[in-house]
């Protein structure tokens, strides 16, 4: 055989080894982002021979990242198709949400599917230390619970605060931090290193309501939470979350909305979230302080558009309005506090967006509360570490970097390493 021959051959073999490493990656983050899928519509959905996915679908499984039932009941005329799952495999995503009041987290089965739930109120010294050390307990508790044959693809943690590209918390005014490195804190905490992500808490939540909520399918999203005590933003822009220069786009609550308004805690007078911002619910609602649970449960028990509300109805659809006339979306996902606010001020609010929206663009736009609520952020979290192996670094299956749970507790941890940069739903990770 000549050495052009043996080139030749060697070539094809490496395409088709590539080939069949992307149809794999392909393949785990369609099972993810559909599944359960049947078999039938697996193959209809990547388009491939039946054979061949059967033959991607076996080495999966042989690895844990999926499972592939046995059919139960008849989907369809003829033969049954057996079922394939990814939330029932072995792999498990951590995720956490720190804010001002508390931090939540939970572990996650490829799939998005939520495993379990923990929560912890934020320390009140805000100390970044303080804060790390009550989220890995969040996190190791979690990790308590899981099958020791588990793998830990990574944490993605959500900060009410401005997150720059490089993941460090630049400034977040209601845990009163500045250029916090809170993965590096988090990372020095836990038994073992894994791969962690941080990201903006209303960016994540724009991530889970495009994959997962009220806005799958929409190509350009504005999502506007509050928790806590501030408001945030998280914008999709053709499919794809944006975030700015520097990491930062979408700092809605402190849009000038006022400029006689009340002192802000960004130090700023008349920002939007002194507005509809939780504090001035409790505040008009005379609730005594800002619980979340105690104003969602204030609202839930009033009648539509109360008077008391005129102020902070007209406030959310005027806020909304200039966003839209700038923005051009289709679709207004209001969460956190916000989403238990809108039904009861629809009428005010409805009203201010039409008077101050231009026509062409508020006849595009629709306003609806987050379809996934409280947990939002944290569904984000796992949306965003799961986009970060499967769509960044990783090119082959073997190299896809888990932690086995039984590792973990020994504190070996992650066999290789990765780096690069990014943010949620971009290929990246930062270790
Ligand atoms: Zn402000």
């Amino acid at each position: 055989m000549s050495s052009d021959s043996k080139r030749a051959r060697s070539t094809v073999g490496t395409n088709h080894e590539s080939m069949r490493q992307r149809n794999l990656m392909v393949m785990i983050q369609t099972i993810h982002a559909e599944g359960p899928l049947s078999r039938a519509e697996l193959t209809a959905r990547m388009q491939l021979a039946a054979s061949t996915v059967g033959d991607l679908l076996s080495e999966l499984e042989s690895v844990g990242f999926v499972v592939v039932e046995e059919p139960t009941r008849r989907r369809t005329a003829g033969r049954p198709s057996p079922l394939v799952r990814a939330d029932s495999g072995r792999v498990r995503v951590l995720a956490a949400d720190v804010g001002g009041d508390h931090i939540s987290a939970g572990a996650f089965g490829l799939g998005g599917t939520m495993l379990s739930r923990a929560q912890a109120a934020t320390p009140r010294s805000h100390d970044p230390e303080d804060v790390a050390r009550v989220t890995s307990e969040l996190l190791e508790r979690l990790v308590a619970d899981l099958a020791p044959e588990s793998e830990l693809l990574g944490i993605g943690v959500g900060v009410a605060g401005v997150v720059g590209k490089d993941e460090t918390v630049r400034f977040a005014p209601h845990l009163g931090w500045h250029d916090v490195a809170f993965a590096d804190l988090l990372r020095a905490r836990l038994t073992a290193p894994l791969l962690i992500r941080v990201a903006n808490d209303a960016d994540l939540g724009a991530l889970a309501e495009h994959r997962r909520g009220v806005a799958v399918g929409v190509a350009n999203v504005l999502y506007v939470g509050c928790d806590d005590f501030g408001v945030g933003g998280g914008l999709i822009f053709n499919g794809v979350p944006y975030r700015g220069a520097g990491g930062f786009a979408g700092e809605l609550g402190h849009m000038l909305i006022d400029p006689h308004g009340r002192r802000c805690q960004c130090g700023r007078d008349g920002c939007w979230e002194t507005e509809i911002g939780l504090a001035r619910v409790a505040e008009t609602l005379e609730l005594g302080d800002s619980d979340l649970s105690r104003v969602r449960q204030a609202l839930a028990n009033l009648d539509e558009n109360p008077p008391a509300l005129d102020r902070v109805g007209t406030y959310l659809g005027l806020g909304i309005a200039s966003l839209v006339n700038i923005l051009n979306v289709d679709l207004v996902v209001l969460g956190g506090s916000l989403r238990d606010l809108y039904p009861v001020v629809k009428r005010t609010t409805d009203s201010a967006f039409s008077r101050a929206a231009l026509p062409a663009l508020q006849e595009l736009a629709t306003i609806v509360p987050s379809g996934i609520g409280s947990d939002a952020v944290l569904v984000g979290g796992c949306e965003m570490v799961v986009s970060s192996v499967f769509e960044g670094p990783v090119r082959a299956l073997a190299d896809v970097d888990t932690c086995s749970v039984a590792g973990y507790r020994t504190g070996v941890g992650h066999g290789g390493s990765r780096s690069s940069e990014g943010g949620p739903g971009q290929g990246a990770s930062s270790r």
